[in-house]
C-alpha cells in the first residue's frame, strides 16, 4: 500500500480530494514503475484537484502533471531498475494518473532521463513550468533574440512559468522587465534577475491605438487577455512574443494585426504537452546550464500530498509565488 492523492466525483457531480492508500494493482497499465520522489503544483494541476475543467477523462483520479523519482521496474529495454528519471506533459496527470502518489505507473516513451547536474527536487523545483520556460526561451532565441537587442518582457512573472523565464533570461544576459500583479514580489523578482518591474495596469488597459513606441526586444508572455493585446502593440520591430499560458483570459483583447503587418511581429505558441524526446532532453540539459540553482532555491515552497487540495485552489487564483514542489514521501 502507498499514499496518492485521489480525486473522486460524487453522483450529484460534485469532486473531491483526499490523500488514500492505494496499491499497485491500481496504477494503470504501462511499461514502467517509478517510485515517485518529487512532483510539483502547476495551474493544470489546480483545474484537475478541482472540478476537472475537461482535463481529467475518468474519475477516480491521481492528479500530478510531472513528477521525478527512480524507476521501480521497466518491461522497456531503455530503463532499468535504479535510473532516475523525470516526466513533464503527455497528458498524465490529466488523462493519464499522474505524479501525486509515492508509485506511478507510466508509458516509457514519456520519461527523460534524470538530466546531468540536477537532482530530482532540483528536477521539480523547475518541474514542467520551467521546461515550458526553457522551451519559450529557446523559441526566442531560434527568431533572432540575443542579449543586448532591448529589455524582455515576462508577463504572469511572479508565477511558477514567469519565475523560472525571469531567471533564465537574466541568467543569459538579458535586461528582464517582470510585470506582475503583486508589488509586494518586488524583491523576490529582482532576486531572480529581473531588472525592473512593470505593474500588470500599466499593461492591462485594452486601447484602440494601431501600435505603441516599441520597448520590448522579445516577451515569454502567460498571461495572454488584455495584456497580450497590449504588449504586442509594444513589440520592437521583427520581434517575437513567446505565448505559453492564459492566466489573464483565453482571448487576446484588443489585439490587431497591425503589430504583425507594419512591424514583423511574430506570436509564437508554445506547448510542453507533446514535446518529442530530443527536445525535451534538450531543454532539460539547457536547463541544468542555464538555471542558476541558487535562484531556484530562491523560488521554491515544499508541500505534502495533503496540502494539495488547498495549495490547487490558490493556484488558481494566481496567489501562489514561484514553485510548489510535492515531497510525496512526507
Ligand atoms: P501560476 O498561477 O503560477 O502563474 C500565473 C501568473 O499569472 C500569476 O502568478 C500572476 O502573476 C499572473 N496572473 C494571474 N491571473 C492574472 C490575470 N487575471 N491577469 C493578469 N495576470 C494574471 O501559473 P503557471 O505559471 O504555472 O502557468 C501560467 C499559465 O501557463 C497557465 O495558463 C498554465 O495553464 C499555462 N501553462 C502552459 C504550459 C504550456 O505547455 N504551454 C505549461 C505550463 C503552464 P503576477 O502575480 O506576477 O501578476
Amino acid at each position: 500500500m502507498f499514499n496518492a492523492l485521489v480525486v473522486e466525483k460524487d453522483e450529484d457531480g460534485e469532486t473531491s480530494a483526499a490523500v488514500k492508500q492505494i496499491t499497485l494493482d491500481d496504477l494503470p497499465e504501462a511499461d514502467v514503475t517509478v517510485a515517485v520522489e518529487y512532483s510539483t503544483l502547476n495551474y493544470k494541476d489546480g483545474l484537475c484537484i478541482g472540478p476537472g475543467g475537461g482535463l481529467v477523462r475518468h474519475y477516480p483520479h491521481v492528479p500530478g502533471i510531472d513528477f521525478a523519482g527512480t524507476v521501480e521496474s521497466s518491461d522497456d529495454a531503455r530503463y532499468k531498475p535504479g535510473d532516475k528519471v523525470v516526466l513533464t506533459g503527455w497528458r498524465v496527470g490529466e488523462a493519464h494518473w499522474g505524479g501525486y502518489a509515492q508509485k506511478a505507473r507510466v508509458r516509457a516513451d514519456w520519461l527523460v532521463p534524470l538530466p546531468d547536474g540536477l537532482d530530482t527536487r532540483q528536477a521539480m523545483a523547475v518541474g514542467t513550468a520551467g521546461l515550458t520556460a526553457m522551451l519559450a526561451v529557446m523559441a526566442l532565441e531560434d527568431h533572432g533574440l540575443k542579449p543586448g537587442h532591448g529589455p524582455v518582457l515576462v508577463t504572469g512573472a511572479a508565477g511558477g512559468v514567469g519565475s523560472v523565464a525571469t531567471a533564465i533570461l537574466a541568467q543569459l544576459g538579458h535586461e528582464v522587465a517582470a510585470v506582475t500583479g503583486r508589488p509586494e514580489t518586488e524583491d523576490y523578482l529582482k532576486s531572480l534577475g529581473a531588472s525592473r518591474i512593470v505593474a500588470r495596469e500599466d499593461l492591462g488597459e485594452v486601447t484602440r491605438k494601431p501600435l505603441e513606441a516599441e520597448q520590448w526586444a522579445g516577451c515569454v508572455d502567460a498571461v495572454a487577455g488584455a495584456m497580450l493585446g497590449r504588449v504586442l502593440k509594444q513589440m520592437k520591430y521583427g520581434s517575437s512574443v513567446a505565448a505559453i499560458g492564459l492566466a489573464g483570459g483565453a482571448i487576446i483583447e484588443g489585439a490587431l494585426i497591425t503589430p504583425f503587418i507594419l512591424r514583423g511581429v511574430n506570436l509564437l505558441g508554445i506547448d510542453s504537452v507533446m514535446q518529442p524526446y530530443e527536445n525535451r532532453q534538450r531543454a532539460w540539459q539547457r536547463i541544468a546550464a542555464d538555471l542558476p540553482l541558487d535562484r531556484l532555491e530562491a523560488m521554491t515552497v515544499a508541500a505534502k500530498l495533503e496540502d494539495l487540495p488547498r495549495l490547487g485552489a490558490e493556484i488558481l487564483e494566481g496567489r501562489i509565488k514561484g514553485r510548489v514542489v510535492v515531497d510525496v514521501n512526507a
